[in-house]
């Protein structure tokens, strides 16, 4: 006869919470049951190796879906429960750890991460309208146990023959519930939360089954025995990404706390935006979630990896998880290894690590403003491309620090030049060259930021100007001035926003060239990334009195001196930015009209 019993806990009221709260994390509930599944088979293999139980062939997890049925299916040849242990884990725990976990759940304000762990068997009735649960402990002499309830109010319990050992998981799958009962979908689910749990999981097998896990993933054999191509592949497999990564960090710790895992530096494809990584947390091979931003530094997550922390408190709400001592120690460790990893790059191939910058920088420069750790433990491997087109480390293009007393009085530190794009630059790089002065390039979208960073860590080293801010202060030769050409382009400009100055170049070739004050500038660029749109900027022109065009100008006349002014600040114009349709109308009849003259004179 059938025991019947009533639940305890009131759990009519405990489904409807559940199932609203939960609903788009419902897919949880076969990770929980083959979890359980696979915790049974350990405890099994644990007896087993202590010579308190027999061992009897493969230990395995078969899922199996029946659609005319309804049901799926988890069974597993782990330990088994007796009655008694059903009554218990069941009925009792199973049941209350569902209560409890919804308690701590509505705590935890719902915050999400406790959705991922915690609810355990109980979770299955997200998807089922009746479960039914047929086991056999592996002790001597133990009976089949059938237990069944609709999870709401009342169970049955009594005596069935089972064969074998370990544990039947029957749902009744609901009808709104239909697609778990797909064998495609299911297939889909044990790939992305059981692809590593310790034991082989089979679906629907027939005959040559294979496995639907990989029960010893790449990450959790020690570093040595693994090879090159096995890094490769596992990449491929676990993050879909045809590329082949740069490098990776293999992670494997006992001690202070047990960490695994593998970090994968990928090809950065486009430059434009940071491209989203992906870093799966596992628990003891269970998948818990992707980027989980307390456990992981976010600028981590800009990587592909795994990461396997046993020791991780999940069951707890996210305030708890950002302030837990334990997991900041998990995450700086995790940072640690990756600084290590670049230094060693570095140190050992410097060559590769240049060919590799182009795909790191985005991720060390990011790294290091989200990070003051990071950024102390990499600021001598952040190079830069000097003019010449050599990397060299970022701290070589600095002067020596102003001293403090001298800084106190605002004495500035030493002005490094840089250069933002090398091709709309081109005229300044040229002068800069010729004057046998050098500037960095820092042509990624993520320098200004970053450039801005290293200002702020470093306020008596460094000062950024770009190239085109205030090239007379860096080039001028000698005194260059001359008050008549300068008023001579005052009032030919005096329509436009321009203030002139005069100065003599090394290079006599070019006429004029246009600044734009580095403070102004990085103004507007603010402005701009902010949306608050473009004002237009205060241009300096700097007129170059060794140049011969500029000298004659002293001798023509009225209206050949402002047309020759206004060419000349097009053409400098020209050389700073892209000129606007009216601009570029007056630059091309002011042209046809000097090559006219040109021709009637020759
Ligand atoms: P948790 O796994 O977090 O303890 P569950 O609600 O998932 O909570 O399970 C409650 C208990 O039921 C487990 O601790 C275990 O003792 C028992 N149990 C569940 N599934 C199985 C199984 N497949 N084989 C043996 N025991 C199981």
């Amino acid at each position: 006869m059938a025991k019947q019993g009533n639940i305890k806990i009131s759990s009519e009221n405990m489904m409807p919470i559940i199932k609203k709260w939960l609903y788009s994390e419902k897919d949880i509930f076969l990770r929980e049951i083959v979890a359980n599944a696979s915790d049974a088979i350990t405890k099994l293999a644990k007896l087993v190796s202590l010579g308190e139980a027999q061992a009897e062939g493969e230990y395995k997890i078969v899922v199996t879906t029946d659609e005319k049925a309804g049901t799926l299916t988890v069974e597993d040849n782990g330990i088994g429960m007796t009655e008694e242990e059903v009554e218990t884990y069941i009925t009792q725990i199973a049941f209350s750890g569902a209560a409890d976990f919804l308690e701590k759940y509505e705590k935890a304000g719902g915050d999400g991460i406790i959705g991922h762990f915690g609810l355990g068997f109980y979770s299955a009735y997200m998807v089922s309208d009746n479960i039914e649960i047929f086991t056999k402990s592996y002790l001597p002499d133990a009976k089949g146990v059938h237990w069944e309830s609709d999870g709401e109010s009342t169970y049955t319990i009594e005596e069935c023959e089972k064969e074998t050992r370990g544990t039947k998981i029957v749902m009744h799958i609901s009808a709104e519930e239909k697609e778990y009962l797909k064998e495609i979908r299911i297939r889909e689910l044990l790939r992305k939360f059981c692809s590593f749990m310790p034991y082989n999981i089979y679906l629907d097998p027939k005959e040559d089954a294979k496995p639907v896990n990989t029960p010893l993933p790449l990450y959790a054999k020690q570093p040595k025995e693994c090879t090159e191509e096995e890094y490769k592949n596992f990449y491929r497999e676990t993050f879909a990404d045809y590329n082949e990564p740069l490098f990776w960090i293999h992670l494997n710790m006992e001690y202070p706390f047990r960490l695994k895992g593998i970090l994968y530096f990928p090809k950065v494809r486009k430059q434009v935006e940071l491209e989203r990584g992906q870093v799966k947390l596992y628990c003891n091979q269970v998948y818990i979630a992707d980027n989980i931003k307390e456990v992981i530094p976010e600028f981590l997550m800009l990587l592909n990896g795994v990461i396997d922390c046993p020791d991780i408190p999940l069951n707890v709400s996210r305030s708890f998880l950002q302030n837990d001592k334990q997991v900041q120690k998990i995450a700086k460790h995790i940072t640690k290894k990756v600084a290590d990893k670049l230094i060693e790059l570095y140190k050992n191939d410097r060559e590769r690590y240049e060919t590799c910058w182009n795909d790191l920088a985005t991720f060390v420069k990011f790294g290091c403003i989200k990070d003051d750790d990071f950024y102390q433990k990499v600021r001598d491997i952040i190079i830069y491309k000097d003019l010449e087109g050599k990397y060299r480390p970022l701290e070589s293009f600095f002067g020596e620090p102003v001293p403090e007393e001298e800084a106190k009085e605002g004495k500035e530190p030493q002005t490094v030049y840089y250069v933002s794009d090398e091709n709309k630059q081109a005229q300044y790089i040229a002068m800069f060259k010729q004057a046998a002065l050098d500037a960095l390039v820092c042509d990624t979208y993520i320098d200004p930021h970053f450039i801005s960073y290293i200002e702020y860590k470093n306020p008596t080293r460094v000062k950024f100007m770009r190239i085109d801010a205030d090239v007379a202060g860096a080039l001028k030769e000698a005194d260059g001035e001359d008050k008549a050409i300068a008023e001579i382009f005052t009032e030919a400009l005096k329509d436009r926003k321009v203030t002139v100055k005069t100065e003599k170049f090394k290079d006599a070739s070019v006429p004029a060239v246009v600044n734009v004050s580095e403070f102004m500038r990085r103004m507007t660029e603010m402005n701009s990334f902010y949306g608050m749109g473009d004002a237009p900027l205060d241009v300096t022109l700097v007129v170059n009195t060794a140049c011969e065009a500029v000298a004659a100008i002293k001798n023509a006349e009225k209206e050949a001196q402002r047309e020759t002014a206004e060419y000349i600040y097009l053409l400098a114009l020209m050389n700073y930015r892209p000129l606007t349709p009216e601009e570029l109308a007056a630059f091309t009849a002011a042209s046809a009209r000097f090559v006219e003259n040109y021709l009637k004179k020759n």
